[in-house]
This record gives C-alpha cells, structure tokens and sequence, in this order.
C-alpha cells in the first residue's frame, strides 16, 4: 500500500505534476508522462468506486468525498522517481506491510507498470477508504462519532479483495482444504485479530483468504443491502454479535452461528 502523509504534490518532490480531476479523484501525473494513461487511471478508479459501493450496499450514501476531499492518485513515471519522490523503499510483496500506512492520508500513489496495480492496488486501496468512511468517518462526519473507531480488520481485508477477482480461486481452494482439515482460524479468534502486527506469511496468508471468502459468502448468500445494513450497524456503535442479529436478524444470531454457516458454505456447495 501506500497511503502517504502528502498534502501537497509539492512533497513529493516531483516538480510540474499535472492533475486531472474526476467526481473523487484527482490524478497527479508528472509532465513526461502521457495525459491518456493518467485518464485511464481516473478512468479505473472512479469505475472501481461506483462498483464496491453497489457491491457492499453503500452506494445512495457515496457522497463523502466532496470536490475538495478528492483522492488523491500520484502516479510516478518508474520505481526509481517513485522511491526518490517518497523516500520509500518498494514495499515488499504482501499486504501487512503496503497497508500498515493504511489511514493516513487520503494519497494512493503507484509508479507505472507496478504489478496488479489495476485489478489489485488501486481497488484494495479504494476499497478500505470507502469502508473507512462507510463505518469509521472522520469526526467532521454527519455521524458524529469519534474519529478512530475501529473497523474490523476481517471485514476491512475482506471487503479490499472483492475486486482483486484474480485472488479468488487461489483463496478458496486454500479455505476448502483448511475447512476440511478443521484448520482454518477458529472465528472467535480471526474477528478480533488485527493481522497487521502478524510476521508469519502462512498466517497472514490464510487470514486474507479467509478474510475474502467470509465477506464473499455473507454478500453472495444474503445480497449487498444486507450487508450495508451490518456495515451500518457497526458505525452506529453496535458490536459485532448486535450487528449480525441487526442485519442477519434470525439467520445469523451469532459469531458461533457464522462460523457453522460459514463452513457450511465452504464444504457444501460450489460457488
Ligand atoms: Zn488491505
């Protein structure tokens, strides 16, 4: 990832950035880059922030980021300007250490040809600014709740890779055997684990696989609005059992319940 403290182009120390601007982007792009591969990054983006929005049934109430709370998407001409410009080395690959900056400013920045960058990065990242704002708004919000209220990090990752469609197969042929072998992590313990301080690859591996298929089965077997519902509760202050009995009412009245439907899911039926 890389959400950076920049509040300015000026800081990223790339002179004459141009900017095209959409509804919830700008895009900054440096004068020897062409102006086509910029507009198709807003292009992507602003698809990308219709889409998550309907997928997690957040979309009648996408209108935070107003004309002057754009995001802002710099885009470096190679990885060296963009290490130069940051002062950040390339992240390595793997999400504890590119979302670990995650929340700090509303930045995304990439160099060209990054790898996934369209179908991975740039969704990803997307995706965890709209949950931020969909549960976790910031203070000046309508909600009038504090600023930093947590969102789940299972529920945050999970909603992050619904668009990174490539992770899919990978993730669930991964969750069947674990399901299978009675190995996955039990959910008492992964609702509550907050992987970003987790080392391990394995465990931060199967925690993003089972992070996907949990959101993927709550959103593909009960649909997108009742899943806004629960995103909704947790903003509104409810815990997460108070929140599943909101939005699930008698189909999920508890984290126990989610776990056996989950698997139930998993083991039962192809999707
Ligand atoms: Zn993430």
């Amino acid at each position: 990832m890389v959400l950076m403290m920049l509040n300015s182009p000026a800081q990223a120390q790339e002179s004459e950035w141009q900017e095209i601007k959409g509804h919830h982007f700008v895009v900054y792009y440096g004068p020897s880059e062409d102006l086509e591969a910029a507009r198709q990054v807003l292009r992507k983006a602003e698809e990308y922030y219709r889409k998550i929005g309907d997928q997690i049934g957040y979309t009648r109430y996408l209108n935070f980021w107003t004309w002057d709370e754009r995001v802002r998407i710099f885009m470096f001409h190679d990885q060296e300007s963009f290490i130069h410009g940051t002062g950040q080395p390339v992240w390595i690959a793997g999400y504890v250490d590119r979302d670990a900056q995650l929340f700090e400013s509303y930045t995304i920045m990439t160099y060209k040809q990054e790898e996934n960058f369209y179908d991975g990065l740039l969704p990803h990242e997307i995706s965890h600014l709209i949950m931020r704002d969909f549960i976790s708004p910031p203070q000046k919000s309508q909600y009038g709740r504090t600023p930093d209220r947590p969102i789940p990090v299972w529920l945050d990752e999970g909603v992050a890779q619904l668009q990174e469609t490539y992770k899919y197969e990978i993730a669930e042929d991964m969750m069947r055997v674990l399901v299978h072998k009675g190995q996955h992590i039990p959910f008492e313990m992964f609702v509550r684990w907050d992987i970003r301080t987790e080392k391990e690859p394995v465990k931060i591996k199967a925690f993003y696989a089972q992070s996907l298929m949990v959101v993927r089965f709550l959103i593909n077997t009960y649909g997108s609005s009742v899943f806004g519902r629960f995103c909704r509760s947790l903003r509104d202050g409810k815990t997460l059992e108070e929140a599943l009995r909101s939005a699930y009412s008698n189909r999920i009245l508890s984290v126990p319940e989610l776990e056996k439907k989950w698997i139930q899911f998993m083991g039962g039926r192809s999707f």
